[in-house]
C-alpha cells in the first residue's frame, strides 16, 4: 500500500539542506524507506555521470543567449562538459545552445504547467547496451527491471490500471505530492510506485518531482553528475529518439 500520509516529494526535497548541502539523516532514512535497494541504486546513478536530461524547447526560449552577454553559468566549465557529454552520448544531431544557462534550465524543469517535454537518458558502461530511456510523465522506463515488473502484472487478471494506478481520485490540490505523478490530458493520477519502480525512474523523480534545490545539487554542484541540454528542433528530437529508443 502506498503510504498516503507520506508526501514523497516533500520528503525527497529535504535531501538537500537550505545551505545546499546533503542532509545525511534524511539520506539514511531514505535508504531504509525504499525496497530492493532502490534508493541506493538511484542515488549512485545521481552521483554518476551517466544521466542526461534533455528538454524539447521548440520555442527556443532556453536556447537564446541571455541579454547582456554571457552569464556566469555560460562561462561555467560544467556547461562545456554538458555539451561534450551530450554530444558523445547520443551520437545524434541535436541543438546545444551556445549560451546554455544552467539556472534557466533548472527553472524550466520546475515551471508550473509547463508544456515542455523532458526525458532522461541513462548511459550504460557497456557501449553495446543501448541507453535506457525514461519518461517520467508516463512513469515508464525502457530497462529490463521495469519490463519484468510489468510482465508480472500482465499475468494478473486485474487490469494494469487497476494494479498500477492509485485510484483514490485525482490529486487533492492541498497535497502537493508530485512524486510518481502521471500527467493525463485533463487530470493527473499517481502511479503505484510501490508496485512498479526501477532505480532510473526513482532517480528521475528525485530530480524533477521534488524541488529546484535538489536538481541544482545534482546538476550544478558541489559534485555535479547529471547533465541537462535542450533540443530545439523536432527533427533533432526524433533523430535523438531513434538513436536511444
Ligand atoms: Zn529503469
Amino acid at each position: 500500500m502506498i503510504e498516503e500520509s507520506l508526501n514523497y516529494s516533500k520528503l525527497l526535497s529535504s535531501l538537500i539542506n537550505e545551505d545546499g548541502t546533503l542532509n545525511e539523516v534524511v539520506t539514511s532514512f531514505l535508504y531504509q524507506l525504499f525496497p530492493r535497494d532502490l534508493f541506493v541504486r538511484a542515488f549512485s546513478l545521481l552521483e554518476s555521470t551517466d544521466l542526461l536530461i534533455y528538454i524539447l524547447d521548440t520555442e527556443k526560449k532556453l536556447s537564446e543567449k541571455p541579454p547582456g552577454g554571457e552569464t556566469q553559468d555560460t562561462k561555467d566549465h560544467k556547461n562545456v562538459e554538458n555539451d561534450q557529454k551530450a554530444s558523445s552520448a547520443s551520437n545524434s544531431p541535436h541543438h546545444i545552445p551556445e549560451a546554455n544557462n544552467l539556472d534557466s534550465l533548472i527553472n524550466a524543469c520546475y515551471e508550473k504547467d509547463s508544456t515542455k517535454i523532458f526525458r532522461l537518458i541513462v548511459q550504460q558502461a557497456n557501449q553495446d547496451i543501448a541507453p535506457f530511456y525514461v519518461d517520467l510523465e508516463k512513469w515508464f522506463c525502457s530497462c529490463d527491471e521495469y519490463a519484468g515488473l510489468l510482465c508480472e502484472k500482465l499475468r494478473s487478471e486485474k487490469s494494469l490500471a487497476e494494479q498500477l494506478i492509485n485510484h483514490k481520485g485525482s490529486i487533492p490540490s492541498e497535497n502537493q505530492d508530485d512524486f510518481a505523478k502521471i500527467r493525463l490530458q485533463s487530470d493527473s493520477v499517481i502511479a503505484r510506485h510501490d508496485k512498479i519502480m526501477c532505480p532510473h525512474l526513482l532517480a528521475f523523480a528525485i530530480l524533477l518531482q521534488t524541488s529546484q534545490s535538489v536538481l541544482r545539487y545534482f546538476t550544478k554542484g558541489p559534485t555535479p553528475g547529471v547533465f541537462i541540454f535542450t533540443v530545439a528542433e523536432i527533427d533533432d528530437w526524433l533523430k535523438l529518439h531513434l538513436n536511444v529508443v
